[in-house]
């Protein structure tokens, strides 16, 4: 069984008379251990799909199942508790809270998905190397640091799954290399990534690169 499938995926969009077919029959599956990478031109439907994988968004046609339990096709707030539970997302931005600190934006997604492990808590944000930043708020961090911050509370549950929007793409070369290293330690502890990215260096470390153009999965770009 994958960690996370995608089976038949479409997404239309209307707008007055226009529609915009943004997923057209996308299917993929990413394994346990596995970081998987998905590139495409600008509009060829990354986020549309993100949205659709982490459940944020409902398809108009096919379904996403993770370690075997549908997201799809269920109410707002069923979807939002496997979304806690098994899911990490880490988008370009709004990850973090601008009224809670560091420490906090981590604790609140251990709280949602209830489980809140203050040893995990303390590992993690060493993990990421914020220690010295933990009690400073979004405002007062800078770029690679919120990357950091965004990429602890994704997985301050311990999903099975993290989804990645371009995890590094505001953030320095030496930035990029940690985020790199801390997507492959969750990686070989059997964590599945699903990873958009426009970086090669990001592509380069996955297990296997998926191209989507026009809404559909081609075999290159
Ligand atoms: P990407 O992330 O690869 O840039 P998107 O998933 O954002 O692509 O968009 C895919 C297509 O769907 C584009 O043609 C985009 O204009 C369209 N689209 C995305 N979101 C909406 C929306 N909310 N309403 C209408 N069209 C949308």
């Amino acid at each position: 069984m994958s960690v996370l499938e995608a089976f038949d995926i479409y997404r239309f969009y209307h707008a007055g008379e226009e529609e915009t077919l943004a997923l057209r029959g996308v299917s993929i599956h990413v394994e346990a251990g596995e970081m998987v990478a998905v590139q495409g031109p600008s509009g060829s439907g990354k986020s549309t799909l993100l949205a659709c994988l982490s459940g944020l968004d409902e398809p108009d046609g096919g379904y996403v199942t993770v370690l075997g339990e549908r997201i799809t096709r269920r109410p707002e707030a069923e979807r939002a508790a496997v979304r806690a539970r098994k899911i990490g997302i880490m988008l370009q931005s709004g990850n973090l809270f601008d009224h809670l600190s560091v420490e906090d934006n981590v604790r609140l997604q251990m709280l949602l998905a209830g489980r809140v492990n203050h040893l995990r808590l303390d590992e993690l944000i060493d993990l990421v190397g914020l220690n010295h930043r933990r009690h400073a708020r979004p405002a007062h961090i800078s770029g690679g640091e919120a990357a950091r911050a965004a990429l602890a509370v994704a997985l301050a549950a311990e999903p099975k799954v993290l989804l990645a929007d371009e995890p590094t793409g505001e953030v320095d070369a030496e930035t990029e290399k940690q985020i790199l290293q801390l997507l492959d330690a969750y990686r070989k502890n059997g964590g599945a990534i699903l990873v958009v990215t426009h970086s090669n260096a990001v592509a380069a470390y996955a297990n296997r690169t998926l191209h989507l153009f026009d809404g559909r999965i081609v075999d290159h770009a």
